[in-house]
């Protein structure tokens, strides 16, 4: 099981609580200056909620995505399977 960080938001949009996992490597891999982007898909209509992450594992910012587009290849459908299955 990979190791995550957990960080709780409600998202602005819909008001649902969002529960944010950030996969420990890819916290650890990028640079503490900058602020890592997350992106976490949900609702109905579908729509993504967009967070900034500082070192410090707290939100800097966030923005809300309402015009989402997925490529209709088999190696996306692929992808996005694996991450449903094992999201972080
Ligand atoms: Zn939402």
């Amino acid at each position: 099981m990979k190791h995550t960080s957990k960080i709780s938001i409600t998202c602005p949009q819909c008001n649902e609580k969002i529960s944010i996992g950030v996969e420990d490597v890819i916290l650890k891999s990028k640079n503490i200056n900058i602020h890592l982007p997350h992106i976490h898909l949900h609702g109905n209509p579908l729509h993504a909620l967009l967070c900034y992450i500082n070192s410090e594992l707290e939100i800097r910012n966030v923005g809300i995505i309402r015009s989402i587009e997925i490529s209709r290849d088999s190696e996306t459908f692929t992808q996005i399977m694996k991450k449903w299955t094992n999201p972080y």
